[in-house]
């Protein structure tokens, strides 16, 4: 049999930190933000540890906890923008 035949290379790309779409999910009962190690486009990421949605500040929503409150590090950016 020589029906094998080798699979054509194709490399990987490495992902783009900027080039991945955020992750944006409805939030529900568990949601919390905090802020992440990671910068996007030089933004420091955020992400809720309910969903798994994500944010940052040129975002044009803002974030909130389950318990329906701004998390006092967004509200800090939130408000410094003009
Ligand atoms: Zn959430």
């Amino acid at each position: 049999m020589s029906s094998f035949r080798a699979l054509p290379f194709r490399p990987r790309r490495q992902p783009d930190p900027d080039g991945v779409p955020l992750r944006v999910r409805s939030c529900r009962d568990l949601c919390e933000w905090t802020r992440t190690p990671v910068e996007r486009r030089g933004e420091p990421l955020f992400a809720c540890q309910g969903c798994g949605s994500q944010w940052v500040p040129s975002e044009h929503w803002t974030p909130r906890d389950s318990n329906g409150a701004v998390p006092p590090e967004v509200l800090e950016i939130v408000a410094a923008e003009p």
